[in-house]
């Protein structure tokens, strides 16, 4: 965590969200719900519900689409949660995955050292009543197995990177790939933060799409930069606001026990700059480590130079609910949009690209008059059979329901009236952002929508 979690950014910024407006739009809408919510909430969990769940599936599918399956030098991998407890000795979790933690007397709180300001309470506001700070390890604890001992505990795993070291071998002997080349994965971690905040961001619970792509120590660097600018850039093509994004280079006492270079990308978010990925130089630290602990040669021999060696590993490693929280607070706006009769109203609009809206198309008949349902529904098919997201609601005024669909982010809206059944068999499309209606014949909705969506 940096200063900026905790140091809202000056007014100058320009960041006017006000998260409270977010987090509410996510529970009523359906994004994002506290989990365990019937219970008063689990501290650090989130649920995504209907739109979020597709949110979240379309950022990963853009990830692996342009991680894995629209180049020929990476491959995917789906490694187990639970592992070998000796896979965390070996990266150095067990010694040295925590945070410095300590405890106020006054009010029993417990909070990270390194956030305490002016030996003050945050809870309570007591000062100098902090204990000495202890060494508090992240990862959660587990048994595999009826017996409830130390030979039989095991962690979830606090990052999905050490599945891909453990399979280095596997997937290169299976592959037919040679280096450079990478393994993706996309999965839960866990880690028992001290104090989760601000909404998803630090969750104790999450998702991580993480690359190790592993190359010629010495070509290290060249694929780093590669990497940088690959990865950087997936976020401007998804819409981001390029004014809302950095890369931040680690300075050197910043850096990971493993890494030789360090580089994160950060949002602006409404409390400050956040990180949502971190791209890391970490050499040949971890297959290392895994030859030593498990006495296996973890060694790549180059056919064509004869030369055997230790590839370095440049890794992408970011979050899934943390991108997601930086799209939605990217896209979300309050501007003024005509209603039907043409007057402007207030309205929140979720301005989320195509790729990511969880709904790409909503279907409106006028009014829920029955003349206007079998076309309509016969639109919507169309849309379905097409492979485009569609969503069918003929419920409250069309004015309400263009609302509903701004604000949860639908691009686009598809409004079948009495004209489309009496006389033209052409619909109306709306568009969120410049909110241009245009008229086109109902035999060349598919064509159009897929132009204005930008998908093939
Ligand atoms: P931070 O400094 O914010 O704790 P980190 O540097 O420990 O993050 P990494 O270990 O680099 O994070 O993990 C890679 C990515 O996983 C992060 O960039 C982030 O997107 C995601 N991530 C890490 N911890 C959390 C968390 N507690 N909640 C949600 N996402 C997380």
């Amino acid at each position: 965590m940096n200063d900026s979690e905790r140091n809202p950014p000056s007014a100058s910024s320009g960041q006017a969200l006000d998260m409270e407006k977010l987090v509410s739009l996510c529970k009523r809408r359906g994004y994002i719900f506290p989990g365990s919510d019937l219970y008063g909430g689990l501290n650090g969990t989130w649920d995504y519900g209907p739109l979020g769940v597709e949110l979240k599936r379309n950022i990963k599918d853009a990830w692996w689409r342009a991680v894995v399956r629209e180049r020929d030098d990476v491959v995917g991998l789906d490694a187990a949660i639970l592992m070998h407890p000796q896979v965390w000795a070996a990266s150095g979790h067990v010694a040295g995955f925590t945070d410095p933690m300590v405890d106020c007397k006054a009010c029993q709180g417990r909070f990270r050292a390194d956030h305490i300001e002016e030996d003050r309470c945050p809870a309570c506001g007591a000062v100098g009543q902090f204990t000495e700070a202890r060494q508090f390890n992240l990862m959660f604890k587990t048994f595999v197995g009826p017996v409830e001992n130390e030979a039989a505990q095991v962690y979830l795993r606090p990052e999905t990177a050490q599945g891909i070291f453990v399979n280095f071998q596997n997937v290169l002997a299976s592959s037919r790939k040679r280096i450079p080349f990478g393994i993706a994965q996309i999965g839960k971690a866990f880690r028992n933060e001290i104090n989760p905040r601000n909404f998803t961001y630090r969750s104790r619970e999450f998702e991580q799409m993480e690359l190790e792509f592993f190359c010629k120590p010495g070509t290290d660097e060249e694929w780093h930069q590669h990497w940088l600018q690959e990865r950087f850039n997936w976020y401007l093509k998804l819409g981001m606001r390029r004014e809302r994004l950095r890369l931040r280079q680690h300075a050197v006492d910043e850096l990971s026990h493993y890494a030789k270079d360090t580089y994160d990308i950060e949002y602006l978010f409404p409390w400050g700059w956040g990180e949502l990925e971190g791209i890391a130089n970490r050499t040949d630290f971890d297959l290392k480590q895994h030859q030593q602990h498990s006495g296996k040669g973890l060694e790549y021999f180059d056919d064509e130079t004869k030369e055997h060696y230790i590839p370095y590993v440049i890794e992408p490693s970011g979050g899934v609910d943390r991108t997601a929280l930086a799209f939605l607070a990217d896209a979300y706006a309050e501007d003024a949009a005509p209603d039907a009769k043409g007057k402007e109203e207030p309205r929140v609009v979720l301005r989320l690209h195509p790729a990511l809206a969880p709904v790409k198309v909503a279907v409106l008949p006028l009014s829920r008059n029955e003349k206007l349902r079998p076309q309509s529904r016969e639109v919507f098919d169309l849309c379905r059979r097409a492979g485009i997201a569609a969503e069918y609601d003929d419920a409250q005024s069309i004015g309400r329901r263009y609302r509903r669909q701004d604000e949860i982010g639908t691009p686009l809206c598809v409004t079948v009236d009495f004209q489309t059944v009496e006389s033209d068999q052409q619909v109306t499309i709306r568009d969120r952002d410049s909110m241009q209606q245009v008229r086109v014949p109902i035999a060349g909705l598919v064509d159009a929508l897929r132009e204005r969506l930008g998908v093939d």
